[in-house]
């Protein structure tokens, strides 16, 4: 018997309700039709890299699109088979690789045979997450979790320019519960500063901000310079490494903004997570509901709910038949419980 198409409105949230809705119809199976894609935005409606990600998802498992142009504010989307493939996607602006690639990721574990990617665009865009976040980050728990997924970033693509590569190897492969509820022992932190184009003057007052306000000794601490054919660029990248979990923060440089202000974006991000206590930070925490629902269940401590969370959590449960329990254990402190229901 035919299941009904799911009906969502888009307005909850940004482009992840989108990405989730087309990550979970091509592995459940199930049509969707969203409205008011994105409403609240600046610019409403398809961006290149969402009209990308509806595409290359429609590609991987075959889907029946309709809606899908630039500036759309609805669509419907009707999944076929997932299969395996050689596949090759261009957003054609600096729209972000990482935001397409975790779109179709959970299909291509699913898929019956190995996959390999490449997504050209961004690779280190503001509001999405840089590449290294995804290969320090998210994917080590990924694997954690079963999925077996390699990334090469094969050229860095800033906003404006793009130009950015990435490419992925996926192995068909099954996800298992993950719980992770504590950091476990703090194992070494480490900062990047990363320059396309620009005076090497401009990592170096990151590094010496890092220095300042966190005390990390000058092996801590590195200076990455990128292609300057890539440029102008900048993003200044933090990571914490724990036992249980390495976490990465990251800002970005702006032409009116000086690079002491850049780094004091991503410090005050990462001593709110340090404070809080909680295991995985605000972008870790939507990132791993899908995985973990997937799974079929999991558990996960962050600082606060976020319209990312909230969203994200409405969508997976109109999808899968599971149930998120979000626990407030302190004032900064959140438990987030995905059960089978
Ligand atoms: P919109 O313009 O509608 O917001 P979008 O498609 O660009 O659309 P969002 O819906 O806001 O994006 O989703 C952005 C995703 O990127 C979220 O999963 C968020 O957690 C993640 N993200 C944003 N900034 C970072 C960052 N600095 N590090 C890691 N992940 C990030």
């Amino acid at each position: 018997m035919k299941q009904e198409v799911i009906e969502l409105d888009g307005a909850i949230g940004g482009g992840q309700v989108l990405r989730s809705a087309l990550s979970l119809s091509m592995v459940t199976g199930r049509a969707f039709h969203i409205k008011q894609i994105r409403a609240r935005r600046s610019r409403p409606g398809l961006l290149r890299q969402h009209l990308t990600a509806v595409m290359a998802a429609a590609e991987v498992c075959g889907a029946t699109v309709c809606g899908a142009h630039l500036d759309s504010q609805a669509l419907s989307f009707e999944p076929g088979e997932i299969r395996a493939g050689d596949f090759q996607f261009a957003i054609g602006t600096a729209g972000s690789c990482t935001l397409v690639l975790q779109t179709l990721l959970p299909a291509l574990l699913q898929a019956p045979q190995s996959s390999r990617v490449t997504i050209s665009g961004g690779t280190h865009n503001p509001l999405a997450p840089p590449t290294d976040f995804l290969s320090r980050s998210w994917l080590p728990l990924l694997r954690r979790m079963g999925g077996d997924v390699e990334l090469e970033l094969l050229r860095h693509g800033f906003v404006p320019a793009g130009g950015g590569e990435i490419e992925v190897r996926v192995q068909p492969s099954s996800l298992t519960r993950l719980d992770l509820c504590d950091r476990g022992d703090a194992i070494s932190q480490h900062a990047w500063a990363l320059t396309a184009g620009l005076t090497p003057n401009v990592a170096q007052r990151e590094l010496n901000q890092v220095a300042k306000r966190l005390n990390w000794p000058p092996e801590a601490l590195q200076q990455v310079a990128v292609d300057p054919a890539r440029g102008p660029g900048n993003v200044l990248l933090l990571e914490y490494a724990f036992e249980h979990v390495t976490e990465v923060f990251s800002a970005f440089g702006q032409v009116s903004l000086r690079a002491e202000k850049v780094v004091d974006v991503a410090i005050n991000q990462a001593i709110d997570w340090v404070r809080s206590g909680a295991a995985v930070a605000e972008h870790l925490a939507d990132q791993l509901l899908l995985p973990m629902a997937l799974a079929g269940g999991g558990t996960f401590t962050t600082p606060r709910m976020t319209d990312h969370l909230r969203s994200n959590i409405a969508v997976i449960e109109r999808f899968l038949p599971v149930r998120i329990d979000c626990l407030e254990k302190g004032a900064d402190l959140l438990r987030i419980e995905v059960l089978a229901s």
